[in-house]
C-alpha cells in the first residue's frame, strides 16, 4: 500500500486562509496536523505521539476511535444510515429510553438534534412554549452557542459576535469564587451571586422570566465550579417565580465530572437539560430532555433532519454502554483527584499557578502574574512547550489564562504522572 502523504500544517494553514472564514482560529504558534487517534493518544503527520488532555473539548470521553464503539457504528453505517425520523427506526427511541434512565429526576422525553447550540436553542424554545413567557436569565461568562438566541444567551464578549443580540435576556453574576464578581468571599457571602438572581428577576425582567440557563460547571469561562448550595438557592428562587431551570450539560455531561451529569454533583434536578459533545464520542448528536409534563406541551410540528439518525443514535447507545461497562465515572473521579493533588504540589513550587479547581476530569489551573492578574502569554508558552513534549492540553477562561484538563476518561494513573512530570519540567525551564 502506498504511504499516505499529508498536506502538513503549513499546507493546511494556506488552504484555511483561502477557503475558510477567518472567524475560525487555531491553537499554537506551531500547530501540528493530527492524522490518527487511538484512545487517549493522538498522532501527527510525522508519526509523533501525543497524550490528549483535551479530548476535542470534552467530546472524546470514551477515547479516540474507540474500537468497541466504532465496531457498532461501522455496522450501522453499513446497514442503514439515514431515513429521517419522520419514518420509523428504532435506535433513537432506544437511546431516548436510555437517556430517561441515566438523567436525574423525572426527565423523560427527548428531542434529538446535532450540535450543542441546537440543543440549547431547542431547550430555550421548550421553556417558552411551556411557560408562555419569553424572557431569560443567563450567567455572565457562560457559553451556550452560535445561533441568534444562544449567542445572545452567551455571556462572554469574545463569543458574542452578533452586532444585534436579541433582547429579553438578563445576566446574573457567575459563581466564580476565585475572582468573585461581587468582591465577596464564600461562605460569608451567603451566596450573594445566587441571591442576585432574585434581584434581577425583580428589577430587570417583567417578573415572569421563562427560564434561567446555566452550565453546571462553566467550561469556556475557565472551569468555574459553583460553590455548594449555589444551584439549590437559585432553584428555590426560580420555583418561587414560576421560571424553569435549563442546565447546559454540553461540555460537562457523560461521566466527565465523575457523575453521568455534572448537575448531579449539586443535588439539584433541572427542568430541562441539554447535551451534546460526548454523547456521540465524535458522532454529531445532541439532545434536550425534559419531564413529560413540560415536554408534552411541544405539540406543534418539530423535527430535525439528522436528529436521531440511526448512525448517531447507535453511537449514543454505544457510548452509554461503554461508560457503564468500563466504569468511566469511577476513573474520572480517581484520576481527577490524582491530577488536582499533583497540581497542588506543583503550585507550591510554581507561583504562576494561582488557582486549581474542578470535578472529576474537568479541571483547570489558572495562570496568574505576581499581582494576581491573568497570565495568558505565560500559559501560551507553557502549552506550546507541553505540545512539543507530546502533551495536548486545552485553554479557556475569560482572560485566556486557564490551563484546561479535559482528557478522554480512559486516561491512566501513569498518564497523569507523565503529564504532571512534564509540566513540572516546563514550568521550571520557563522560571514560572
Ligand atoms: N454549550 C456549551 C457549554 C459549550 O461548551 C458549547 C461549545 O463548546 C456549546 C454549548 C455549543 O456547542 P456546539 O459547538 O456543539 O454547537
Amino acid at each position: 500500500m502506498a504511504e499516505k502523504t499529508y498536506l502538513g500544517p503549513q499546507g493546511i494553514i494556506e488552504k484555511k486562509k483561502k477557503y475558510i472564514m477567518p472567524c475560525l482560529a487555531h491553537f499554537y504558534r506551531e500547530p501540528r496536523q493530527f492524522v490518527r487517534g487511538s484512545m487517549q493518544y493522538l498522532y501527527d503527520s510525522e508519526g509523533k505521539q501525543y497524550l490528549d488532555c483535551f479530548a476535542g473539548v470534552s467530546v472524546i470521553n470514551c477515547g479516540h476511535c474507540n474500537p468497541e464503539i466504532n465496531a457498532k457504528v461501522t455496522e450501522q453505517v453499513n446497514t442503514l444510515q439515514h431515513v429521517c425520523n419522520i419514518y420509523l427506526t428504532e435506535n433513537f427511541v432506544n437511546l431516548a429510553e436510555k437517556l430517561a434512565e441515566v438523567t436525574p429526576g423525572d426527565l423523560q422525553k427527548s428531542f434529538f438534534c446535532s450540535t450543542g447550540t441546537e440543543a440549547n436553542e431547542g431547550a430555550a424554545l421548550l421553556a417558552q412554549i411551556y411557560t408562555g413567557r419569553s424572557e431569560f436569565i443567563a450567567l455572565r461568562n457562560g457559553l451556550h452557542g452560535r445561533t441568534k438566541l444562544t449567542m445572545s444567551l452567551t455571556g462572554i464578549g469574545m463569543w458574542r459576535t452578533d452586532p444585534n443580540p436579541v433582547g429579553g435576556i438578563s445576566f446574573a453574576p457567575n459563581p466564580y469564587c476565585y475572582r468573585c464578581p461581587l468582591g465577596k468571599k464564600y461562605p460569608e457571602c451567603d451566596l450573594a451571586c445566587a441571591n442576585a438572581v432574585e434581584d434581577i428577576i425583580k428589577t430587570a425582567t417583567s417578573g415572569q422570566p421563562a427560564a434561567f440557563i446555566a452550565e453546571s460547571i462553566q467550561g469556556n469561562a475557565g472551569i468555574v465550579v459553583p460553590p455548594e448550595g449555589y444551584f439549590q438557592r437559585v432553584k428555590e428562587i426560580l420555583s418561587h417565580y414560576g421560571a424553569l431551570f435549563i442546565v447546559d450539560e454540553v461540555q460537562t455531561g457523560f461521566a466527565r465530572t465523575g457523575k453521568m451529569f455534572a448537575i448531579e454533583n449539586f443535588d439539584v434536578v433541572p427542568d430541562i437539560m441539554s447535551m451534546a459533545k460526548a454523547l456521540g464520542n465524535g458522532a454529531p448528536i445532541s439532545a434536550f430532555i425534559s419531564t413529560a409534563e413540560i415536554a408534552d406541551k411541544y405539540t406543534r410540528p418539530g423535527a430535525s433532519t439528522l436528529g436521531g439518525n440511526p448512525v448517531s443514535s447507535t453511537a449514543g447507545l454505544a457510548v452509554l454502554e461503554y461508560i457503564e461497562e468500563h466504569k468511566l465515572m469511577e476513573n474520572a473521579n480517581a484520576r481527577g483527584q490524582q491530577l488536582r493533588a499533583g497540581l497542588r504540589e506543583l503550585q507550591k513550587k510554581h507561583p504562576i499557578i494561582g488557582d486549581i479547581r474542578g470535578l472529576g476530569l474537568m479541571d483547570g489551573a489558572e495562570f496568574v502574574k505576581p499581582d494576581g492578574s491573568p497570565a495568558p502569554e505565560e500559559l501560551d508558552s507553557v502549552l506550546e512547550a507541553m505540545k512539543d513534549r507530546g502533551f495536548i492540553i486545552g485553554k479557556n477562561g475569560i482572560g485566556r489564562n486557564v490551563m484546561a484538563f479535559q482528557p478522554p476518561l480512559v486516561i491512566t494513573e501513569e498518564n497523569i504522572n507523565e503529564v504532571l512530570n512534564a509540566l513540572d519540567m516546563v514550568l521550571t525551564e520557563q522560571n514560572l
